[in-house]
């Protein structure tokens, strides 16, 4: 006589919800896409693929700039496509566009609301 017992799996319950937050730090600045990056001497330097002139320092808003034909600390791309350029503009719109905004959001709230601090009860 044989008594074979099978254990039954039926109800192994995975509860599958894991939450994992993985931190990536992107580079999510449009003008990357028309950037380089080099090290030199410790030191980076921005290269533009469209012209090929090379920034040290600077940070990519400069170059940013140079790729939106801003003038002021770095001069205007000569190489850059029209969209391009047009794109580059528009994001340092949005972004003086929400500087401001939050300049504004912080003035409005700085009021402090009064506390309630008025309690009856029923004895
Ligand atoms: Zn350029």
């Amino acid at each position: 006589m044989e008594s074979a017992s099978v254990p039954s799996n039926e109800h192994a319950s995975t509860t599958g919800s894991n939450a994992n937050s993985s931190s990536v730090r992107v580079k999510c600045n449009p003008a990357w896409n028309h950037v380089t990056e080099e090290l030199k001497d410790e030191k980076s330097s921005y290269r533009c693929i469209h012209c090929g002139k090379s920034y040290k320092g600077g940070g990519i808003n400069r170059m940013k700039r140079h790729l939106a034909g801003i003038k002021g600390d770095v001069a205007a791309c000569i190489g850059v496509p029209y969209d391009v350029r047009f794109q580059m503009v528009e994001n340092l719109k949005e972004i003086s566009k929400s500087k401001e905004q939050t300049k504004k959001d912080q003035e409005a709230s700085n009021y402090s609301p009064l506390e309630d601090s008025l309690e009856f009860e029923d004895v």
